[in-house]
């Protein structure tokens, strides 16, 4: 009898392991592609760890598109300045973030430049006219979001203001995706969310290799670094953009003057959180080679390269080879 359990158990055993392997999945989700690998031991916890991280990117995109006219946040747009708003707690503590970072950044990272972003169309190869962006640029001010803490609510102070987070709302995902799986049990993992990547553990006994594209070869990678248990955010000018005239209009615009940035084309930052990465490498993007070090120098835990618009390589102290 206890040999016949112990064969049973031998049989499981070896059935766990045989098992035991690396599930992936992609999908489309948050106007971007999601890419998810995990280490499980068996199919159905390989299969749930996925369709968790994947259900937790919906339910962010149903709350923070600016698309879906029933996402908080677009009810913020259509609402906000004209009274108080109240959020859930997790829009209402990512608002506070976002503004926090505005402070941090010089206000290069602002999510009040929707103000004018939200009239370029990418795909359909719109822009705003040179008068539209004219008469919007005094809305584009972080000052302008005035947050109630007591009651949870968000209001603009100026007529014309409209948030995006779309600089950081992905690498809050990856974040909420990662600590999905660290309470399923999982402890090898890549979550990526367009340009925001965060690695759980390294890939079983080696580092992850993790490229960062050349922004003017989608099929070649400038760089690619073996990384575990941290986070990589990517900014590129070749994410969202269309040429007209010779000049490339991309999806990163300096909110000093509501326009595309062209100081670099591309920024990636290497840090624990995905979130203060994504946010940080849209800021860094925004304020250039010189100032962007600097502030990645004065941040803690933050380092990044940035491929200038020379396609010469700076970076921070850190990381400087
Ligand atoms: P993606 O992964 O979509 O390429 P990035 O991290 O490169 O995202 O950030 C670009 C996105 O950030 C834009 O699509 C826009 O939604 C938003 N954005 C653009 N300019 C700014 C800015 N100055 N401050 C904050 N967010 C911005
Ligand atoms: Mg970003």
């Amino acid at each position: 009898m206890i040999k016949a359990i112990g064969s049973i158990c031998l049989l499981l055993c070896w059935s766990c392991l045989v098992s035991a392997t690396w599930y992936e999945d992609k999908q489309g989700i948050m106007g971007t592609n999601i890419q998810v690998e995990v280490w499980a031991e068996y199919p159905d916890r390989g299969q749930q760890a996925i369709g968790a991280v994947m259900t937790e990117m919906e339910r962010i995109n149903q709350l923070m598109s600016p698309y879906i006219a029933t996402s908080e946040l677009a009810i913020l747009n259509a609402q906000a300045a004209q009274h108080p708003v109240v959020v859930c707690e997790e829009l209402f503590e990512l608002i506070k973030l976002s503004l926090a970072l505005s402070v941090e950044t010089n206000g290069a990272f602002d999510i009040t430049f929707a103000s004018i972003g939200y009239l370029y169309d990418y795909r359909r190869h719109e822009k705003p006219s040179d008068e539209q962006v004219k008469a919007l640029l005094p809305a584009i001010n972080f000052h302008h979001v005035v947050l109630n803490e007591a009651q949870k609510s968000v209001y603009f102070s100026h007529p014309k203001v409209k948030i995006d987070l779309g600089g950081i709302a992905k690498g809050h995902a990856v974040d909420n995706a990662i600590v999905l799986l660290q309470n399923l049990g999982i402890e090898h993992a890549l979550v990526t969310a367009g340009g925001d990547t965060r690695l759980l553990g390294d890939r079983r006994g080696k580092p992850w290799m993790v490229g960062i594209r050349d922004p003017r070869h989608a099929d070649k990678q400038a760089v690619v670094l073996p990384l575990e248990n941290i986070a990589l955010s990517t900014s590129g000018d070749y994410e969202r953009y269309f040429e007209q005239d010779g000049v490339r209009y991309h999806h990163i615009l300096s909110p000093k003057s509501g326009t595309s940035s062209y100081q670099v084309q591309s920024v990636s930052i290497i840090g624990p959180r995905s979130t203060l990465n994504d946010a940080l490498s849209t800021a860094v993007f925004v304020l250039g080679v010189q100032e962007g070090i600097d502030l990645l120098n004065r941040t803690p835990g933050y380092d990044g390269l940035i491929l200038d618009n020379q396609r010469k390589l700076h970076y921070s102290k850190d990381l400087a080879p």
